[in-house]
């Protein structure tokens, strides 16, 4: 027995190794946050590479060296862990670029320090960081870090001011620092600013991708993304899921209400119905405006006799909503035709047969639902009278 326990544990330790991978799968975001945390890495590796050909160059100190070394893998291993484990959600900015920047500007600053002659070369070493920051942080972040570089870098020098003044050309480190600061505050407003456009071309991407999917006037999803919607459940039944139903809906007489009360009415009621569409639908169904007065339903994971229940809910649904103002005795009617999916057909096949129980619940005197008869002879289906 223990030793099945001890297998099971040593399986399950086994399975977590091999499922185990580096970018967290699942979460969209967060991978991108770890492919960016990634690049950083490579910089880091690259750096730490660049502080040991300088050591052996006679360039920099060995202790020097050592400290980038460890201070690298401190960083890295710290910040591994925190968006490992999702500890990052928990802060104001999820992608931590403004903490990242900082935590590399310290390393430079170490190197800095024991960097001698080479010092001004590392300055070009903060512009790796700075680019990191220009996709994510506004003007503000980008001087908070650039204001936080500078004192490093101040803070450097009086270090080295103080303790190997013989190793220091102070007006020549000074002068140095002043360009340096025209430089971040230049990078920081170029770097707010294209960072605040991306963030309104992300906002401009989703406002039309909502516009490319959605009907303006009720809402509903277009016909092109209801096509797409049931495009992708037919290749979702056809690898093997459950069965699914359609409805085409069409609102009753309805030329008759743009006659008589205008097209505003008309449009009104438009939005009216397909509102009701939705709240007596489940979540995991789909609908949409299919064309002028006409609504797709999809159905998931419902066999025929479930859509017509559901089909049957929305046609009362419609029938009891009121429109106060068209008048109190202003009353809407639909009419549903009702097909299930058929394996290996084409989509259009489907609809067809929708249209065609559509016409019959017109021709049966409107206000109803009619299925497809051809494999359901009515008698077998006891819903509806
Ligand atoms: P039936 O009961 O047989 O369905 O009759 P109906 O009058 O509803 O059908 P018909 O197809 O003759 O009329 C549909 C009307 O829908 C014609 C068109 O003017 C109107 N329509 C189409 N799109 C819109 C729209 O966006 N707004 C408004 N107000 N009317 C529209
Ligand atoms: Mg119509
Ligand atoms: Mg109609």
């Amino acid at each position: 027995m223990a030793t099945v326990i001890e297998q099971t544990g040593r399986q399950t330790l086994l399975q977590k190794i091999l499922h185990f991978s580096i970018i967290p799968k699942g979460d969209k975001q967060q991978a991108v946050r770890m492919r960016r945390f990634l690049m950083a890495f490579a910089c880091y590796v690259l750096c730490s590479i660049l502080a040991y050909i300088s050591y052996l160059a006679n360039i920099m100190e060995w202790h020097g060296m050592i400290g980038i070394l460890l201070i690298c893998c401190f960083n890295n291993i710290i910040l591994y862990i925190i968006f490992r484990t999702g500890l990052n959600l928990r802060m104001s900015d999820p992608s931590l670029t403004a903490i990242q920047m900082c935590a590399a500007v310290l390393v430079i600053m170490y190197g800095m320090y024991f960097a001698n002659e080479s010092r001004a070369v590392l300055l070009l070493v903060y512009v790796i960081v700075l680019m990191f920051g220009i996709f994510r942080l506004d003007i503000r972040s980008f001087l908070f870090v650039s204001v936080f570089t500078l004192v490093t870098y101040g803070i450097d020098i009086i270090l080295l001011y103080h303790f190997r003044s013989k190793d220091i050309n102070f007006k020549m480190e000074f002068l140095q620092m002043v360009v340096f600061a025209l430089v971040l505050v230049a990078i920081s407003v170029i770097g707010g600013y294209i960072s605040n456009l991306r963030k309104k071309l992300g906002k401009s991407l989703s406002v039309i991708r909502e516009m490319s999917i959605r009907d303006e006037l009720t809402g509903a999803s277009n016909r092109r993304h209801i096509m797409e919607q049931l495009e992708n459940e037919r290749q979702r039944v056809s690898r093997g899921g459950e069965r699914f139903s359609i409805a085409m809906l069409d609102i009753d007489h309805f030329k008759t209400v743009n006659d008589t009360l205008g097209h505003l009415a008309g449009d009104e009621v438009l939005r009216g119905t397909s509102n009701v569409i939705r709240n007596s639908l489940r979540s995991v169904d789909l609908y949409g405006r299919f064309g002028g007065e006409e609504f797709l339903i999809i159905m998931t994971q419902t066999d025929i006799e479930g859509a017509m229940i559901c089909a049957e809910r929305v046609r009362k649904a419609v029938e009891q909503k009121r429109f106060p103002s068209l008048g109190n005795d202003f009353k809407v009617t639909v009419s549903l035709g009702l097909t299930d999916y058929r394996k290996n057909e084409k989509i259009d096949t489907t609809i067809a047969r929708a249209d065609l129980a559509l016409y019959r619940a017109k021709d049966g005197g409107r206000n109803r639902v009619k299925y497809d008869s051809i494999m359901y002879p009515e008698s077998e289906l006891t819903i509806l009278s």
